[in-house]
């Protein structure tokens, strides 16, 4: 089997209401995705998806994915897309660094492999059943009223895991929000602060130290070191989400005991390929992980939670679904989706989503051998 051509679609999808990070630092209106499918002389074609969330956030944007995968389309021409390890060593050679690139091409990739196996991803990664995963809310910055008001607002969509972005210059503002929300959630449910990098090692230390909650607190400053050092210093456990860029990322923070779990998101490391190497050391050093992608529509979010279903129970927290956030679905009544607080991977084979070229539209390129 070869790969034959490889089509890519940009995709703006604007979101359903601004969102806001850090405190306020970073806003966030819409989404450029892009949109891959590759076809194989076999016949047999696989969907895959990268939506990094903004420019702001990561050292990712919705260009750079076009860009790279026209850099890498030559490489790939008449490969073996079942050939994981070999596609992804491809790409690494082809294009060293920029994973966001790499990731529709491998979700791609592994869309066709299930197929020609008949096995739906969670499966092919390991798992003994499409285990509906429980999705997490993503709470915007504001006021404690206001972000108690969105998680009430999440609940009653079944949410009982949150995540609530937290994190500014206001450090007293931010004590009030965590005291005020954790003590606000009713009973059963769960949050985690995230505060996005946005404090330095003293002001999460005095702030982490001032608060009676002993909830997760998510990527309180911004680089591994600084993590590791406020993690030493405070009771609550801290996962840590930005500072996470590969397999060496992962293993010096287990090594600098800098948390005590990660957020897992295929975009940010590369694929589903690097994603899952990530999970299995993960699982086995204990760490407890959100397996979620950066950004994206049901398709990116399903991959993530086949993912996600094959992980074990006790090594898998709630998962983020991104297209709760859009204005836009081009996957309409596709993939997984929030049903009473759980979202269930599809059992067709393969990924289970299939790009709708009807509304996708115009490609943005065709690469062909
Ligand atoms: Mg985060």
């Amino acid at each position: 089997m070869k790969i034959t051509r490889i089509t890519t679609w940009q995709r703006k999808m604007p979101l359903i209401e601004p969102y806001w990070l850090s405190g306020g630092r970073l806003k966030f209106e819409q989404l450029d995705s892009t949109f891959v499918r590759i076809d194989t002389d076999d016949g047999v074609s696989g969907w895959g998806e990268a939506c990094p969330w903004g420019h702001t956030y990561l050292p990712a944007h919705g260009p750079g994915v076009r860009a790279g995968i026209e850099t890498l389309a030559p490489a790939l021409m008449g490969r073996d897309p079942r050939a994981l390890g070999a596609i992804n060593n491809l790409m690494d050679l082809t294009l060293p660094g920029h994973p966001y690139v790499k990731s529709a091409i491998d979700m791609a990739c592994w869309d066709i492999t299930g197929k020609v196996a008949g096995m739906p991803l969670w499966m092919m990664f390991g798992g003994e059943q499409a285990t509906p995963v429980a999705v997490n809310s993503s709470i915007s910055t504001g006021t404690p009223d206001e972000m108690i008001a969105l998680i009430r607002r999440a609940s009653e969509s079944g949410y009982r895991v949150h995540s609530a972005k937290i994190g500014g210059t206001d450090t007293k503002a931010d004590i009030e929000r965590i005291e005020a929300i954790s003590a606000a959630l009713p009973p059963g449910e769960s949050v985690t602060f995230d505060v996005n990098r946005a404090w330095t090692p003293a002001v999460a230390i005095s702030v982490l130290n001032s608060v009676t909650a002993r909830d997760w607190v998510e990527q309180p400053c911004q680089t591994l070191e600084q993590c590791a050092h406020v993690a030493a210093r405070v009771q609550n456990p801290v996962m840590l989400d930005e500072c996470l860029h590969d397999f060496t990322d992962h293993l010096n923070a287990w090594r600098m005991a800098a948390g005590e779990g990660a957020k897992v998101k295929p975009n940010r490391v590369g694929g589903l390929t690097r994603a899952k190497q990530i999970i299995d050391f993960g699982v086995s050093v204990g760490w407890q992980m959100h397996i979620e992608d950066l950004g994206g529509s049901a398709m990116a979010d399903t991959a993530a939670i086949h993912l996600a279903a094959a992980t074990p129970d006790a090594h898998r927290l709630a998962s983020w679904l991104c297209h709760y956030h859009l204005a836009d679905d081009p996957v309409p009544g596709q993939g997984a989706r929030n049903n009473g607080g759980f979202a269930t991977p599809p059992s067709t084979p393969g990924l289970g989503v299939q790009g709708d070229e009807d509304i996708l539209g115009t490609p943005a390129a065709i690469h062909e051998a």
